[in-house]
């Protein structure tokens, strides 16, 4: 991380787990071990239902609530969808968007990645814009390629004032709730070719503000290594965002990077 130049976050991917008392419980057992002063942003990405019941829950603590995905279009015809708009009036202002699990379920796209971020920063949020490879696609010696389409597809469009209100999430899909976490190496190396992707596309003082974070079982024990990577400036954790104890290592060694 390079806390001189971008920040640093700590984002917590829920998934569809913990219901709205869960949620609050989780809070209230959170709140005393957080640092009183955090080195860096948090965010818990929860689902849309208990954004309302989280930001209560929250209050006080230096956690923000975020959403896990969001929808293209403004409004409309679209049962079941929520607008970046009906996020921004909650107050969040961190989405996820482009999860490989939304990929692979939801048959979410490069190109509707891209209209989602447009949304996005439309209505003043800030994606964080997942990208990764599989485990083919590793072994097939394509990650820096495929990583510079999806990156440069997601980001079509974006003016390099608005890269300065995107944040880009590196996650393997072969290490996202396998347990199986990228060598601090790999992520380091995927990171910079990003950085340095978004350096050639925009100018460096652009590339140097974008925070990019890992993710992929990012825990208590592996958290420090990676974040300790110039070009890691946080992290994405589904599994262990879960878990008061867990969450808050994983925060206190972000103060260490
Ligand atoms: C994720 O859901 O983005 C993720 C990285 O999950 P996990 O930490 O459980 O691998």
């Amino acid at each position: 991380m390079n806390r001189k130049y971008r920040k640093t976050i700590i984002a917590g991917n829920w998934k569809m787990n913990k219901t709205a008392s869960e949620t609050a419980a989780f809070a209230d057992e959170i709140a005393p071990m957080l640092p009183k002063k955090p080195e860096c942003e948090i965010v818990i990405c929860l689902p849309a239902l208990n954004i309302a019941a989280a930001q209560k829950a929250m209050r006080g603590t230096k956690i923000r609530v975020g959403a896990e995905t969001m929808h293209e279009a403004a409004s409309g015809a679209f049962t079941g969808e929520i607008a970046a708009g009906m996020l921004a009036d909650m107050g969040v202002k961190y989405v996820i968007i482009g999860h490989s699990e939304r990929r692979q379920y939801y048959n979410e796209t490069d190109l509707s990645v891209n209209k989602k971020v447009r949304a996005a920063l439309d209505a003043g949020l800030v994606p964080i814009v997942c990208v990764g490879e599989s485990l083919e696609q590793r072994e097939l010696g394509v990650t820096t390629e495929l990583l510079d389409y999806q990156v440069s597809a997601a980001l079509s469009g974006v003016t390099a004032k608005e890269l300065r209100h995107v944040v880009i999430a590196y996650e393997p899909i072969w290490a996202i709730g396998t347990g199986k976490t990228a060598t601090a190496e790999q992520a380091q190396e995927v990171c910079a070719n990003i950085r340095a992707l978004l350096r050639r596309k925009n100018d460096a003082r652009t590339a140097r503000a974008v925070s990019i974070l890992y993710g992929g079982s990012m825990n208590a024990k592996n958290a420090a290594e990676l974040l300790a990577q110039p070009d890691i400036d946080g992290g994405l954790i589904g599994g262990a965002s879960l878990k008061p104890a867990d969450f808050t290592k994983i925060i206190e060694a972000a103060a260490q990077g």
